[in-house]
C-alpha cells in the first residue's frame, strides 16, 4: 500500500494544523480550505478509500463519524449546519488514497454540488 502525505501528517514528519488526536483518529485542517471551515478527519489506520473499508473497521468508521460531529460542535459549526463529504475515485475528486472525511461549514452549501 503506498504512503501518502497523510502518513506523514500522522507521523508528525510534516506539519499539520492538527484540532483533535486520539490513538485511532486525527483531524487537522485543509491545506487548501474551500470553505471558511475546512477540516479532515482521518483514520490512522491506513484505508485508502471507502471501497477498501473491512466490516472489521466498523467501530472505526463509527468513530470516524462520532469525531466528525465532535469537532463540527466544537468549532460552532452544528447550529448553521455544515457538510461532510468522502469522495471517491477520479470523477468523485479523490486526490489523496487515505480515507478521509472533509468537514466544510462557515458558508451557505450549494446543492446539488460541482
Ligand atoms: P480529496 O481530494 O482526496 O478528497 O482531498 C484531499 C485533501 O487533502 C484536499 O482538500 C487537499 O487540499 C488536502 N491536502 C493535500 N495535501 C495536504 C497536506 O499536505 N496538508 C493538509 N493539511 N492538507 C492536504
Amino acid at each position: 500500500m503506498a504512503e501518502t502525505v497523510f502518513d506523514k501528517i500522522i507521523r508528525k514528519e510534516i506539519p499539520a494544523d492538527i484540532v483533535y488526536e486520539d490513538e485511532q483518529t486525527l483531524a487537522f485542517k485543509d491545506i487548501n480550505p474551500q470553505a471558511p471551515t475546512h477540516v479532515l478527519v482521518i483514520p490512522k489506520k491506513q484505508i485508502e478509500t471507502i471501497a477498501d473499508i473491512n466490516e472489521s473497521d466498523a467501530p472505526l468508521i463509527g468513530q470516524l463519524f462520532t469525531t466528525a460531529a465532535q469537532i463540527a460542535e466544537n468549532l460552532g459549526l452544528a447550529e448553521d449546519g455544515y457538510r461532510l463529504v468522502i469522495n471517491h475515485g477520479e470523477r468523485g475528486g479523490q486526490t489523496v488514497q487515505h480515507l478521509h472525511i472533509h468537514i466544510l461549514g462557515g458558508r451557505a452549501m450549494t446543492w446539488p454540488p460541482g
